[in-house]
């Protein structure tokens, strides 16, 4: 069963009675080239177990079930359910999960497949949801050893952005602190049913085994990134009186002087290690105070 044929997909809809449910963002990958490309680059070893979100009707699914030990894919769509067993029946390394991932216990779920070895994350992510499920990933604290995830090509933009350059944003400083992205192509709308209205693009963030980064306090740390880009047309000292109410513009000013920075610098400029540097020194003015 050729699982990326338009013809075929629609026929599977119809025979289990179902519709593309918008809602959940259902464009389902018809070029069998790009599957297969995604589910060659998700992952280094073959040993692995790949956690697939949103398996739709098992396309992908069956090429990672090919190539690798396991998979355990987790589909919102009940609907769905019956035709992942039709249509990924035979493969007894793949395991099925009816839930919203946004509402599932990963450590929980994953603690077998950690204990056995690798587990990497590979997905063609609902776009509606994309950044809200990168951060349930990354700020797990699991450690996953890459997360190869297929997303709109503005995201992609963004999220593969060289810390410090332009169309940097917090989450640009947040993925480029847990491992490192880059993107590995891009599919033209084309290439799904129902096609999506915007180009997309395959990254991979391969996390850190050792984290480079150290900062005092992870917590101040998310805060000072936030906080720059939460009001990025202001300058650094305006836009982190806001989310420092506890440190006058001035000390913030100081700070960030102090780290090296003009007081007109923008949070865009800065990169991962800088942000670092001044949210160690804002822990250690605020802990100076208290
Ligand atoms: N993997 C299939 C493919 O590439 O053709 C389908 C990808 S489609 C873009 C997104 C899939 O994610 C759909 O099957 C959708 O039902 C599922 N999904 C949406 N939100 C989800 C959630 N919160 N948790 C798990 N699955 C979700």
């Amino acid at each position: 069963m050729n699982l990326c044929d338009q013809k075929t997909i629609k026929q599977l809809m119809a025979m289990f009675s179902l519709n593309f449910r918008k809602e959940f963002g259902q464009n389902f990958l018809t070029n069998v080239s790009v599957v297969e490309d995604i589910a060659d680059n998700c992952c280094d070893d073959s040993e692995s177990t790949v956690l697939e979100i949103g398996p739709g009707v098992g396309s992908l699914t069956r090429e990672l079930a090919v190539r690798y030990k396991r998979v355990i894919a987790v589909e919102i769509d009940n609907g769905l359910i019956p035709v992942l067993k039709y249509t990924l029946g035979e493969f007894s390394n793949v395991t099925v999960i009816n839930e919203d991932v946004m509402k599932l216990d990963l450590e929980e779920l994953l603690a077998p497949a950690f204990a056995r070895g690798k587990v990497s994350v590979c997905a063609n992510l609902p776009y509606y949801i994309t950044t809200p499920i990168l951060m349930k990933l990354l700020e797990s604290g699991l450690p996953f050893d890459s997360i190869t995830v297929m997303i709109q090509s503005e995201v992609a933009d963004r999220l593969c952005a060289v810390p410090g350059g332009k169309n940097c944003g917090a989450i640009t400083a947040v993925l480029n602190y847990y491992g490192e992205p880059r993107r590995l192509f891009r599919v033209g709308a084309h290439n799904f049913v129902p096609p999506p209205k915007v180009e997309s693009s395959v990254i991979r963030i391969d996390l850190y085994k050792e984290r480079p980064y150290r900062p005092l306090d992870e917590a101040i740390f998310f805060r000072t990134v936030k906080g720059a880009f939460e009001q990025r047309r202001k300058t650094l000292p305006n836009a982190l009186s806001a989310a420092f109410g506890e440190l006058s513009k001035e000390e913030l000013t100081e700070i960030i002087v102090s780290c090296g920075h003009s007081p007109d610098v923008r949070g865009e400029r800065l990169t991962v290690e800088d942000f670092r540097a001044i949210a160690d020194e804002i822990y250690r003015r605020t802990r100076a105070e208290s």
